[in-house]
């Protein structure tokens, strides 16, 4: 079986096209600038250059239809017909408190993404245009989604109310959600398989760390905490996200600096984090150089975000009264060997041993830990995309 998996957002379209034999990534592409001036679509057949074309593409639909042009593409293409994509898996990122696993897509569940639109007002309208653009240009091909939210809805309730008055969380649904739920189902997973362990019987903390870094403690293949909350901006520092702040700075600066809310939000979730901290960039390969050049707010902003990824990993081996492995993952997670490094540093009392040596790869599942460790440390590069098409896979069988 063939499976189409899309991930949309504002104005970029992501894509993998995965024969399910065998897993093979058949190919795979990014249309960027959907709806604005200088869009175009990169496509890239497995072990070939990439096929770049640039045309107008006004709308989602019209970027879908340059995916299957691509795909259906004689030298780039990887099928002749559409009728050979044998069903499509959609990232989306909030099901609210409706689906906590992925579920075909028919009118109801368009219905209840269509509900969420409230609790993730930037996220969700692009994947439901990309989901109803899909079913337009292949309406017999079966669709699934795929919940960022979802893995986290085995959370206790002591775990995802806020303490603020529960009646916010019933009228407006204020509760932590949490995210990046593919990506830490997958490497809770993959890391349980690589040690040669069942799920059920290890308490394992995720740390995905990319453009946006959270944490997960999952405990008997459950999700029982993660560091994002209501919204993906609570938690770690990001790269311009705050993550966790004293919620009164908030109305402070906004009276201060008399900030409306959408510039208040907007400070919030693209002008703090390690660019806030550092002013140097987003980016940790830019921080780390500028850090090493001897900016010392470069390197403050690493100390930070490297304290909170060590308190979150204490804290979450705290809840689960103890912990058996820490995965680390994305572009971050699997790259930075001096962040891995820092995090974790004189962790020993909590039964790591670090393996420096170890450490010094990139992108490579790898155990990173002593032999002797009592709690293991892996690198596992995420795949979000593959995790997407399995449970396509899955429900349309
Ligand atoms: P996204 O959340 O957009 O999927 P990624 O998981 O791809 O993000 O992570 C992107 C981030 O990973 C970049 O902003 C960069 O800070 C970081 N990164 C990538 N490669 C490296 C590297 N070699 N060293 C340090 N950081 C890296």
């Amino acid at each position: 079986m063939k499976i189409l998996v899309i991930n949309c957002g504002s104005s970029s379209l992501k894509y993998q096209f995965i024969d399910m034999d065998g897993e093979k990534l058949l190919a795979s592409g990014l249309v960027e600038r959907i709806g604005i001036e200088g869009s175009q679509i990169k496509h890239e057949k497995a072990g070939m250059d990439k096929y770049i074309v640039k045309e107008d593409m006004s709308d989602h639909k019209a970027a879908i239809t340059y995916v299957l042009d691509a795909l259906k593409h004689d030298t780039y293409g990887v099928i002749q017909n559409v009728k050979e994509i044998d069903a499509v898996g959609h990232r989306v990122v909030h099901a609210g408190e409706k689906y906590a696993s992925s579920v075909l897509i028919d009118k109801d569940v368009l219905q209840a993404l269509k509900d969420c639109i409230p609790l993730a007002p930037l996220h969700n309208p692009p994947n439901i245009i990309g989901i109803e653009s899909m079913q337009e240009l292949l309406p017999d091909v079966k669709m699934v989604a795929v919940f960022d939210t979802a893995f986290h809805q085995t959370m206790e309730p002591a775990e995802y109310i806020y303490p603020l008055e529960y009646s916010y969380y019933e009228k407006y649904g204020i509760r932590r959600y949490g995210f990046h739920g593919t990506s830490h189902r997958y490497v809770s997973k993959r890391v349980s398989d690589m040690m040669g362990k069942d799920i059920k019987d290890l308490k394992i903390i995720t740390c995905h760390l990319g453009n946006g870094s959270s944490i997960a403690a999952v405990q008997n293949g459950k999700s029982v905490a993660t560091s994002m909350g209501f919204t993906p901006l609570e938690g770690l520092a990001m790269g311009t996200r705050c993550g966790d702040i004293d919620p009164a700075i908030v109305t402070f600066l906004m009276e201060k600096e008399n900030l409306s809310v959408a510039e208040m939000d907007n400070a919030l979730n693209k002008k703090s984090g390690v660019l806030g901290i550092s002013g140097v960039s987003s980016d940790f390969r830019d921080i780390e150089q500028a850090a090493e050049q001897g900016n010392k707010r470069a390197s403050l902003a690493l100390d930070i975000f490297n304290n909170r990824v060590k308190k979150y990993i204490a804290a979450y081996a705290a809840m689960m009264g103890g912990v058996d492995v820490v995965v680390f993952t994305a572009g971050i997670g699997e790259n930075s060997a001096s962040n891995r490094e820092a995090i974790c540093q004189n962790m020993e009392f909590l039964g790591v041993e670090f393996d420096a040596e170890a450490n010094k790869v990139r992108g490579e599942e790898k155990l990173i830990s002593k032999a002797s460790s009592k709690v293991k440390v892996y690198i596992v590069p995420t795949n979000e995309e593959l995790m997407i098409a399995r449970d396509t896979l899955e429900i349309v069988k």
